[in-house]
């Protein structure tokens, strides 16, 4: 595919002059719209599927600045990208998130901007979050137990979390989703409970497949491993799925349930492949753009932005993300990001025996 230049006018008046579909389209028709950027690779949990109890976090010299971050978030926006995710690692320990926050919210031809969290810091900074433009947000919640919650995150609080929900409750965002992870032998048991907990308080719950994104040091995943149908199956001992039309553009196959606001979502890459609809590809926040959860494939834009070839040369000016705001995404930059879309794998592979698993833990990926 070639690229010729800017999709979205951002010139003097910062009319935009056209809002067309995504230029991102990969080798087999699909149309990217949506991107996850992970701002950090820490975290203040170290939960079992996710990492090991001993992490080495990247050093700060590879870590993307906020203004790199943003400058690929506006890259991305102005090639006709949509919807903006930032993830991690945990998004909400990164200094400055909501800075960030505030300068990508207002990037013309966003419709939405997307937050993952493990909740335990929402309690103060939910409000900020909604006020810089944060639309919807994604918390993770594996239990209702405490000690249990502290068996699987291995140093969360729940009522850390259960009060970061309600703080996100009274912000209004336009949805709140609850992230659950369930496995066998840790919270197979909570499948009711947590459902029983989102429809009380009339927010959404997404069940995801625990995927094989690393070792996992506690346990072998294909012990822990529970299909969603599963998973379903105890959902509807106890309440009527009613399969949604509703196209979310994304892995979640929706059900509602009569009379009540929350929707049950699951997130089946084990047991259902959902490749054919992919429409979005992940950046790492060592600036690395994955362009599958379950490959290798990626193509370096850190080098790219931070490259002295004259092409980038204003780089050494940024030092704000105002100053990122007024200076034009490097050209450059954005070629890379359209040239990537080649190096999109049709697929992931990870019911497949012999297949070679990425190495690189859920945190790194930016889940
Ligand atoms: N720290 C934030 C959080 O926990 O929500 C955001 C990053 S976390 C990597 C994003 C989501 O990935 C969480 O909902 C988490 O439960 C999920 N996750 C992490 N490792 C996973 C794995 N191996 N398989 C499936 N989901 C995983
Ligand atoms: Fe941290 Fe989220 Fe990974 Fe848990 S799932 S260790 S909260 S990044």
């Amino acid at each position: 595919m070639t690229y010729t230049g800017n999709l979205i006018d951002t010139s003097d008046t910062g009319a935009i002059t056209a809002k067309p579909a995504s230029l991102l389209i990969d080798r087999f028709g699909r149309q990217v719209d949506y991107v996850r950027l992970s701002v950090t690779d820490r975290c203040d949990f170290r939960c079992v599927y996710c990492m090991t109890e001993e992490m080495q976090f990247l050093p700060r010299k590879d870590v993307l600045t906020l203004e790199e971050i943003y400058q690929v978030g506006r890259a991305f926006t102005e090639l006709g990208v949509r919807r903006l995710r930032l993830t991690g690692g945990e998004p909400l320990v990164r200094n400055n998130v909501i800075a960030l926050v505030n300068a990508l919210g207002r990037l013309p031809g966003l419709d939405e901007l997307l937050i993952t969290t493990n909740g335990a810091q929402l309690d103060r900074m939910a409000a900020p979050l909604r006020e810089a433009g944060v639309n919807r947000i994604n918390i993770s919640i594996d239990s209702l137990d405490a000690e249990r919650f502290r068996r699987i995150t291995r140093t969360g609080r729940l009522e850390k979390v259960l009060a970061g929900i309600e703080a996100a409750r009274s912000c209004n965002f336009d949805r709140i989703r609850l992230n659950t992870v369930i496995m066998k032998g840790y919270n197979d048991d909570e499948v009711l409970p947590l459902t029983h907990f989102a429809v009380e308080r009339g927010i959404d719950i997404a069940f995801i497949e625990e995927m094989p994104l690393g070792q996992a040091s506690e346990h072998q995943r294909e012990d822990t491993v529970c299909s969603n149908d599963w998973v379903r199956e105890q959902i509807e001992k106890q309440y009527t799925l009613v399969g949604s039309d509703e196209t979310t553009a994304g892995p979640s196959r929706y059900y509602s349930i009569p009379g009540e606001r929350s929707r049950i979502g699951f997130i089946s890459p084990m047991s259902h492949n959902f490749c054919a609809d992919c429409n979005r590809v992940r950046m790492t926040v060592e600036g690395r753009l994955l362009l599958c959860l379950g490959n290798e494939h990626s193509s370096d834009l850190r080098r790219i932005l931070r490259a002295d070839d004259g092409q980038n040369s204003h780089q050494d000016e940024i030092k704000s993300l105002e100053r990122a705001a007024e200076i034009p995404v490097p050209e450059n930059l954005k070629q890379a990001i359209v040239a990537a879309m080649d190096l999109k794998p049709e697929r992931h592979h990870f019911y497949e025996q012999d297949y070679a698993q990425p190495v690189r833990l859920m945190n790194m990926t930016g889940g």
